[in-house]
């Protein structure tokens, strides 16, 4: 075992940095089918009024309301999409239907269940109002509204509204290719029996699926053997097609542990060390040198080299990767959001680290309140499967007792 030459650093100075570090990636046009999920990358502004015509909110009857009273001929229809053409005569009415264009001569749109009908006229009621029953220009939306703000998730109201405008392209960011490798000589791909001292390979699947959520296109690498040559082939290689490089193993100080030197030896390190339980060997760099390409123009590759321990890289993942990937992607919002909830135990601290405790939540009344999930270690994987929130207790913090109340990161809600 070697020394780590690297600085402790703090846990919320480490995130500053990483995201310091991250470009925000380029802009494509993605067609409105494709966009679900996507980060739009500017403002979409209406260049029309929504609706573009007045259209009848109503099946009935077009008439002037100064007519109220009067038994007048019906001269025609107008339906959806088959508008009737020109004005209607004084004294007369059009048929209407929901949708249909409001023809010019009329104000107004009397329901069909109350007016009676005799042959080819229609008697409308004693009282009628300009204005009844149809959508006006514009009422929806009027030229230079915005309709959507740049950093806004796509989902399908926004992509609904973006349509009905017409736009059947949208500017949005980029999604961060990701290469995704795990390190390790004790690595075996699931599903095949493992020998003396060997593991399955978990940290892939666990990361992908986090990768993946986290709206990023992944290149799963498989398993880099714990040899420098042999990993540096590969990180290169895979540096070719990849915005982030995310690797799993090696950042700790035994002599097997690889990754930082490698990142070390293809550009800068910002992070080496932090504060943080579980996470402590966490490792952030920016890649630049030969011989990877030139950087892009939004910006140098980023890797981040995560803890082995499968909760270490995982907690990792949820305090660095996940916010700096959503940055990379335009995302107004960076971080899960969180919530007040009552602590149901006593969030003991550890002495100079912040830790992220995994606790599940059930409500009492209107409030959440939060347990631990058992054994906090960070090779326990069950301390994270099924958790809803990660409560981050401060380094030496003794106030976190039972019964106190602490914003949480919710990672999903019962
Ligand atoms: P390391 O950071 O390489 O020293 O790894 C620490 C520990 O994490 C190892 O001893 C393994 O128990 C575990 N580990 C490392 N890589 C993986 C992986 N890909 N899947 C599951 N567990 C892993
Ligand atoms: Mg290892």
């Amino acid at each position: 075992m070697r020394a780590s030459a690297y600085p402790l650093i703090d846990a919320d100075q480490a995130a500053a940095l990483v995201l310091e570090h991250t470009p925000v990636l380029g802009v494509e046009q993605v067609a409105v089918g494709g966009c679900a999920g996507r980060v739009l990358a500017e403002d979409v502004i209406a260049e029309a009024p929504l609706p573009a015509f007045p259209s009848s909110a109503v099946d009935g009857f077009a008439v002037r309301a100064s007519d109220a009273g009067k038994t007048l001929r019906v001269v025609g229809e107008s339906a959806a999409g088959r508008p009737f053409q020109g004005a209607i005569p004084s004294t007369s009415a059009a048929r209407i239907l929901t949708g249909g264009v409001l023809p010019e001569g009329a104000d107004c749109v009397v329901m069909v269940e109350d007016v009676q009908l005799a042959g080819d006229t229609v008697t409308v009621p004693k009282v009628l109002k300009a204005g009844a029953n149809y959508h006006k220009v514009g009422d929806d939306l009027k030229p230079g509204d915005r309709i959507l703000a740049a950093g806004t998730q796509l989902g399908a109201a926004e992509i609904g509204v973006a349509a009905a405008t017409g736009r059947a392209n949208l500017p949005v960011r980029r999604r961060p290719r990701v290469a995704l490798m795990s390190t390790g000589d004790e690595l075996v791909e699931v599903g095949k029996t493992p020998g003396p001292g060997q593991i399955p390979d978990s940290n892939r699947w666990a990361l992908l699926a986090a990768l993946r959520e986290a709206g990023a296109e992944v290149n799963v690498l498989g398993i880099a053997p714990d040899e420098p040559e042999a990993l540096r082939k590969l990180v290169v290689e895979a540096l070719r097609e990849a915005d982030v490089l995310v690797t799993s193993g090696g950042v700790s100080v035994g002599t097997h542990d690889l990754v930082k030197p490698l990142l070390e030896s293809l550009g800068t390190v910002h992070v080496g060390r932090v504060k943080l339980k579980p996470g402590k060997p966490f490792t952030f760099a920016t890649l630049g040198h030969a011989p990877l390409p030139d950087p892009l123009p939004w910006g140098e590759r980023v890797a981040f080299g995560l803890p082995g321990f499968p909760v270490s890289s995982l907690v990792t993942f949820e305090v660095f990767v996940r916010p700096a990937l959503r940055k990379m992607q335009g995302f107004a919002q960076l971080q899960r959001p969180s919530l007040p909830v009552r602590l149901g135990y006593d969030a003991k601290p550890t002495a100079d680290r912040t830790e992220y405790q995994r606790v599940t939540l059930h409500r009492e009344g209107r409030e959440l309140v939060a347990e631990t999930t058992g054994s906090q270690s960070s090779s326990r994987l069950m301390s994270l499967a099924g958790a809803h929130a990660l409560v981050r207790v401060p380094a030496d913090d003794q106030s976190l007792k039972k019964g106190s109340v602490v914003e949480a990161l919710i990672l999903n809600l019962p």
